[in-house]
């Protein structure tokens, strides 16, 4: 049976195909009566019903983890590291076919839904390396003949929770590098485009990962508390807004397990005076934008310092430029937001600002597309004069939304992102060395970008969001997440030579 199946199931008789379950290497439908459409947000077209799993089913794909665990935990690293080099080379085969999946279900363009797996499949590359990502080190004579080494150990099942916004990249976030270390994984997608991540787990089985290795179960708050909770899973991680990130890290962490939670954000763009305008302006409009604002990483605050406030008519008019459609039709920039709900909450926060007083330079309400009339289309919207106390600046938008803040000084900009709650991502375009390293020094934001406007930093480091867009220390991918996924056990050793005098008893605590 197939990860998406055309069959129904009995709770409904909807002819869609139905997600299925992922227990102990087996495709399985769901036996629940809760069940949600998962629709094209271009067409509000039902591709698939998503069950909400029931109790049994999350226990026993849990348990089927811990079961195979038993086995996987001592399954050598170059056999581990060589399931990860099968499943990249079937991601790149499958790239097509997972990127049309992808924006059927998200809603994002066709080239940006294959850079979302694309940056998933560079994790998927680093884990190949994990034989030399978990070593361990040794200290030989710490005391006379006595050695001490560390060793990384797998820590059992390990559950990830991921948001909409990338079904593709943020599962290949976790799953690779858990199961690399020698860990098994249940992965809870969103509910709202789960069909992406079912397929990468077909390829994950078909490049040759056990059953009970990779389970994946669907659902919602009932679903990810139960992974919270379960005595058997001995960590989390989770991506998603700040009010369920704190939920999840706050019950994981009550319950005894490891848990990294990375959140929302409210990126500023710091554009100096002396920046490269136009490179600098395209970067602006294309990182507030692109995926229809629906980055962690959008920029959605436009900081213009001093004379640079006065290129508001350029951002708006190169704003204009964008062309808003469906993901999978050509030459489109801005696709729809994921669904209608989060249109409508969109549209609120735009009325929002105007009714506080923020000035409406372009309006992206209204938007209609033909073809795609039912689509969840909202264009460019731009507000300037934006102040610290307004709900546009304040709140996470997640939508095509920027707001202009001016400024006079480079210390006005570093101030006002450093008072700003979030800490995720941050930029500054300037052609001055002296600012921007000023910038990097003293931004208390943990991803900066130098007249680049996306900083997510590549497999090789990790992602480093801070302050209120991260809780938990180590980050989702790169050496961090060894870390996170391994158990370090230290052991000092000694092995005695018969041929050696014996020195007695000794009741010290000393190593001698
Ligand atoms: P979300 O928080 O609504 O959902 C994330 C996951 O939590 C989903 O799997 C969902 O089913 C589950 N969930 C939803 N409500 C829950 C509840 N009440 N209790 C328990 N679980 C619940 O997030 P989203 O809307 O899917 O994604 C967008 C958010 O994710 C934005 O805030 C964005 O900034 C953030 N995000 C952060 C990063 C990062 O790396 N910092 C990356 C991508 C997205």
């Amino acid at each position: 049976m197939s990860a998406v199946l055309k069959s129904q199931s009995p709770a409904n008789s909807s002819t869609a195909p139905t997600v299925k379950l992922l227990i102990n290497g087996k495709f399985v439908e769901s036996s629940t009566q809760v069940w949600k459409d998962v629709v094209n947000p271009a067409t509000q077209e039902i591709l698939a019903r998503v069950p909400f799993a029931t109790k049994e089913e999350l226990d026993a794909a849990i348990m089927g983890a811990a079961e195979a665990f038993k086995t996987w935990k001592n399954t050598p690293i170059g056999a581990r590291a060589r399931v990860m080099l099968k499943l990249q080379e079937l991601i790149r085969r499958d790239m097509k076919k997972l990127a049309a999946c992808l924006t059927a279900e998200q809603g994002k363009t066709l080239p940006d839904a294959e850079g979302d797996i694309f940056r998933g499949l560079e994790v998927v590359e680093h884990a190949c390396s994990i034989g030399t990502l978990s070593l361990g080190e040794i200290a030989e004579n710490v005391a006379g003949g006595i050695d001490t080494y560390f060793i990384r150990q797998p820590i059992g099942v390990c559950a990830g929770i991921t948001p909409f916004n990338f079904p593709a990249m943020i599962p290949l976030w976790m799953f690779p590098m858990a199961i690399a270390c020698g860990n098994t994984f249940v992965l809870k997608p969103s509910e709202q485009d789960p069909m992406t991540p079912m397929l990468l787990a077909e390829l994950a089985l078909e490049a040759g990962v056990p059953p009970g290795v990779l389970n994946i179960v669907h659902g919602g708050k009932e679903a990810v508390d139960a992974l919270c909770t379960h005595p058997e899973i001995k960590a989390v991680s989770f991506v998603g807004s700040c009010h369920v990130g704190e939920h999840v890290y706050k019950l994981s962490s009550d319950h005894g397990k490891r848990a990294q939670c990375m959140m929302g954000a409210k990126n500023h763009a710091i554009i100096m005076p002396d920046a490269n305008k136009d490179q600098s302006l395209n970067a602006l409009v294309g990182a507030t934008f692109g995926a229809a604002g629906q980055r962690c990483m959008a920029t959605s605050v436009a900081v213009l310092v001093g004379e640079a406030n006065q290129w508001i008519p350029d951002i708006v008019a190169k704003a204009k430029t964008l062309t808003v459609n469906a993901g999978n039709v050509s030459g489109t920039d801005v696709g729809p937001v994921i669904s209608i709900q989060a249109k409508q909450r969109i549209e609120s926060m735009i009325a929002k600002g105007v009714s506080e007083g923020a000035k409406l330079e372009l309006d992206g309400r209204n938007t209609t597309v033909a073809g795609f009339e039912k689509g969840n289309f909202i264009a460019p919207t731009i507000f300037s004069g934006v102040k610290p106390h307004h709900e546009v600046y304040k709140t996470e938008i997640f939508g095509p939304v920027m707001a202009i803040v001016a400024v006079d000084t480079l210390d006005e900009a570093i101030a006002l992102t450093n008072a700003n709650p979030y800490g995720n991502g941050t930029g500054i375009f300037t052609q001055s060395g002296a600012a921007a390293r000023k910038f990097q020094n003293e931004i208390d934001v943990g991803q900066v970008g130098i007249n680049v406007p996306v900083p997510v930093p590549v497999p090789y480091f990790s992602f480093t969001g801070s302050r209120g867009s991260k809780l938990g220390d180590l980050g989702p991918y790169g050496k961090q997440v060894v870390q996170f996924y391994t158990q370090v056990k230290t052991v000092t050793a000694r092995w005695f030579d018969d041929a050696a005098v014996s020195t007695g008893v000794n009741t010290t605590i000393s190593l001698k």
